[in-house]
């Protein structure tokens, strides 16, 4: 277990560093996690927060090692991932990559990428090559990037380490989550290296036991609407999240709402108005 000591540069391998930002909290962990990709020349991956310290730690860093910051990724457009982007970028005159959200409600406002990456792009030098796999769910413009010289994934909050990731309708979508999540499994992975908490070394397992989380809440959920009947969101809240603390039910309605509209997509139960339902 390493500790998350902000503004430390961590060495995880032959070319991934980590850089916690200062930003603890409830949805955030110990903080986001930015990587260094490379040693000759980096690649940032999620610059975070736009906090003067964790910016400072990013290029003292890079400077450090000799290196210049080619290129700025960012998985997502959630306030404590990309923000940093632009002052990056300003810093450095690296390109930055990502995609804008389709949903620019409780975004990044500021996000600007010089280059929209789709599923599949990547850049290479002679060092590694990170390929964006594009997985929508948490956000709908969530990309991870895949090092393929040494398989691991940054999984930005498609994935992180410890806990579930909220997914927020309209931009989170749990159908997509969920074949995002599938679809991780065709990839060769020996590391999973996410936003929040420390690396996963145990990847497919971690995978697995996200899709079961998420398939007995989807279970459960239909069986309290047996139990319950036609009801709306916030009664049936309390009884699917039973086991969770009330003053966190704010939260699990969000996560309900996603079960319930990925079971409308697969035609399972209706809605009328603020009325659910089981289709007959
Ligand atoms: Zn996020």
């Amino acid at each position: 277990m390493s500790s998350f000591k902000p503004g430390e540069t961590v060495v995880l391998s032959q070319r991934v560093r980590r850089i916690t930002a200062p930003n603890p909290g409830m949805m955030t962990g110990p903080g986001t996690n930015t990587y260094l990709v490379g040693n000759a020349e980096l690649a940032v991956i999620d610059p975070g927060p736009a906090i003067h310290e964790h910016i400072d730690a990013i290029l003292q860093a890079a400077a450090d090692m000799r290196a210049p910051i080619r290129w700025i990724l960012c998985t997502h457009t959630h306030i404590d991932h990309s923000p940093a982007a632009n002052r990056l970028r300003e810093a450095t005159d690296a390109p930055v990559i990502g995609q804008i959200a389709r949903h620019p409600k409780s975004q990044d406002a500021s996000f600007k990428p010089d280059h929209h990456w789709q599923h599949g792009d990547f850049i290479r030098n002679d060092e590694f090559t990170l390929r964006a796999v594009h997985t929508p769910g948490h956000a709908s413009n969530h990309l991870c990037f895949y090092l393929e010289e040494e398989q691991t994934l940054f999984t930005g909050d498609h994935i992180m380490e410890g806990s579930t990731v909220v997914i927020a309708p309209p931009d989170g979508d749990m159908l997509a989550y969920m074949n995002s999540l599938h679809q991780l499994k065709e990839l060769p992975l020996r590391y999973l290296a996410p936003a929040h908490g420390n690396r996963i070394d145990n990847p497919l397992q971690i995978i697995e036991a996200l899709i079961w989380h998420r398939t007995l809440r989807e279970r459960k959920t239909l069986e309290k609407m047996q139990q319950l009947g036609p009801c709306t969101l916030a009664t049936l809240t309390p009884s699917v999240y039973d086991e969770v603390p009330a003053f966190l039910h704010g939260v699990a309605q969000m996560s309900l709402l996603a079960h319930l509209l990925k079971l409308e997509q697969d035609q399972v139960v209706e809605r009328n108005d603020d009325i659910w339902r089981i289709r007959e």
